[in-house]
């Protein structure tokens, strides 16, 4: 059933785990991500980039998530990931989307307030995310993080937070979108000091690659939602070339795409169980 998205954040907050945030691009991903949340009995967020939006088409690709969020069995929120532009906002709020994060991350502080005071008049009802620092690297591709990007100052967290009117928090702790090269550091003493004056649940990107012990270091200092993309692709491209390679020219779209399907929904359930319970359990 489509929830809206304060809904599943209460849920993550109330048994202090993480709730996944999942990106999809197309029907493919959200059927196998909806599969994996009806799996493990979870809810998820499904979420849609800018750049997916793009791809797909708007019309085509939010009436493919709004209705598969609908008919899923378990809570799902439809989820607009990284809005740079009020008007992508207001057209994801009027489609029936039930939650935004409005990335104004990029902009000096007062910018990032107004941008997102006004975002909170837009989204009115629905779960509205704000960032806070710079996450790295790209959404949509596997690139490179960048160390530059400045860091969340936990001095800024919870006036930002009372300012915007937000729901949740998206936290700069050394995350980033993406590959990470080697072992990812994340600043957990920096995540404890935001979580110390938030009022709202945090948020962390960029989880791929990153190790199940970090993770749930991270869920112990309030990060209860947290974005998986990059991983979810790499499942699907995988699976796609194996079965590809198994396909001998009978161009056997149900079972080559199905057996794709079937790694996402692996990968996410691995992910769900992750971030509920502390481990994947396999
Ligand atoms: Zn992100």
């Amino acid at each position: 059933m489509l929830v809206n998205g304060r809904e599943i954040l209460a849920w993550a907050v109330a048994r202090r785990c993480a709730v996944a945030s999942f990106n999809t691009y197309d029907l493919e991903l959200t059927r196998a991500l909806i599969a994996a949340a009806e799996a493990e009995q979870a809810p998820i967020f499904l979420a849609a980039g800018a750049g997916a939006l793009e791809f797909a088409g708007f019309t085509l690709l939010s009436a493919v998530v709004l209705a598969a969020a609908e008919e899923a069995t378990v809570p799902v929120a439809v989820h607009l990931d990284h809005a740079t532009h009020p008007a992508l906002v207001e057209r994801a709020v009027a489609a029936g989307f039930t939650s935004v994060m409005v990335d104004g991350s990029a902009l000096p502080f007062a910018g990032n307030v107004a941008h997102l005071q006004a975002a909170r008049t837009a989204v009115g009802p629905w779960a509205l995310e704000g960032e806070l620092g710079g996450v790295g690297g790209s959404e949509d591709r596997a690139g490179s993080q960048h160390s530059e990007v400045p860091m969340t100052d936990p001095d800024e967290a919870a006036a930002f937070a009372e300012h915007t009117g937000i729901d949740s928090l998206a936290v700069a702790i050394g995350n980033a979108h993406g590959v990470y090269k080697g072992e990812p550091r994340l600043d957990l003493d920096r995540l404890a000091a935001i979580e110390a004056v938030s009022p709202v649940p945090l948020v962390l990107h960029g989880a791929s690659g990153i190790p199940d012990g970090l993770i749930a270091a991270c869920i112990e200092r309030g990060v209860r939602k947290i974005n998986v993309n990059t991983e979810l692709r790499r499942a699907w491209f995988e699976q796609l070339a194996a079965g590809l390679a198994l396909d001998g020219g009978r161009y056997d779209l149900p079972a080559v795409f199905g057996g794709a399907m079937e790694s996402v929904t692996g990968t996410a359930r691995s992910f769900i169980r992750l971030f509920r319970d502390g481990a994947s359990g396999g």
